[in-house]
């Protein structure tokens, strides 16, 4: 059982869409500030995480106020800004995870670079759990599909427990499956359920009984084999019982999760006693996957530093 130990790092909350299901956005806010950064980075390196994930709302450079602050803070766009963050914390001996929404493969191929994997959710293929008009699932596919074009080693997953069908969680992971057997990008998916947050307007759905986990999980097994499942514990409080299913717990840290501030993990101590009292044994792991860790996937600069870190 893996997990990765990191941090997360907001660029900014501004997001030009309006999901239902949200607890994230905002209007208004602007880019985080240089101090901030370096405190984070700080923060980081201080507290052993290996993995930054740095995340944004969805094309937050569109928004007319980013790009006014991009150009004052000499940024040419966006992408620019990320890019430049991400080398920040690549320098402290991190390795970043990017996750800015839907991105077009020279937009990735772009920051690829400067992150060593990058990853969005598809959430469903089938139907559109309160997203915003802009948002929708043929966008999040064709974006899924951008980054194995651009080869860039990615995490996806579906959102449960807002109200779907098993039949629409089976379907949906059959899509993901169909992009991997044409790109081979995918080096994990998460099963992630629903949680509202502050700010959320969508309402949670049942969860996915034990039984219909396992029976993803089947068919996740069958469809991809060897791309790792995630179930991120502090949002699925019966993790523990799928144990001898998973390969992988994501990232837990001891700052808050960003996106689901109401559900802070346990301390590390929690989830490695519990592993172990069921014979699994929690290793840590880079926000890039050994099956990635290759010259197909990786730019030299990160076939070195992942070597480095043996
Ligand atoms: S879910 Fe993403 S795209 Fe939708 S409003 Fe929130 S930040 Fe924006």
């Amino acid at each position: 059982m893996t997990y990765s130990r990191s941090i997360t790092l907001v660029l900014t909350h501004d997001c030009p869409w309006r999901c239902r299901y949200c607890g994230f956005r905002s209007d208004h806010e602007g880019l985080i500030s240089e101090d901030r950064i370096d405190r984070i980075v700080r923060e980081a390196s201080e507290g052993g995480a290996k993995e930054a994930l740095l995340i944004s709302g969805e094309r937050p450079g569109t928004m007319p106020h980013i790009g006014s602050e991009l150009a004052q803070r000499g940024y040419p766009d966006f992408w620019s800004f990320a890019a430049v963050v991400a080398d920040r914390f690549r320098e402290a001996g991190l390795f970043p995870h990017g996750n800015f929404g839907r991105m077009t493969e020279h937009e990735l191929r772009r920051l690829r670079p400067h992150f060593v994997s990058m990853g969005m959710m598809l959430e469903s293929a089938v139907d559109d759990p309160g997203c915003a008009p802009e948002k929708k699932a043929v966008g999040r596919k064709a974006g899924i599909e951008a980054a194995g074009q651009a080869k860039v080693p990615f995490t996806s997953g579906i959102l449960v427990g807002w109200g779907e069908s098993q039949k629409s969680r089976l379907q949906s992971l059959e899509v993901l499956s169909g992009i991997h057997s044409q790109y081979g990008h995918l080096q994990e998916i998460l099963i992630q359920r629903y949680v509202p947050n502050q700010g959320s307007s969508w309402p949670a759905g049942a969860p996915p009984t034990l039984e219909e986990y396992r029976e993803m999980i089947d068919f996740w097994r069958k469809h991809a084999p060897g791309v790792a499942i995630q179930i991120p514990p502090n949002l699925e409080p019966r993790w523990f019982e799928l144990l001898d299913e998973l390969d992988d717990l994501g990232g837990i840290s001891w700052a808050k999760d960003e996106v689901n501030p109401s559900r802070p993990w346990e301390q590390l101590e929690h989830y490695r006693n519990l592993c172990r009292r069921a014979g699994r044994e929690l290793k840590e792991r880079l926000p890039v996957y050994p099956t990635h860790a290759t010259e197909e996937w990786l730019d030299p600069i990160w076939q070195n530093r992942v070597r480095e870190e043996g």
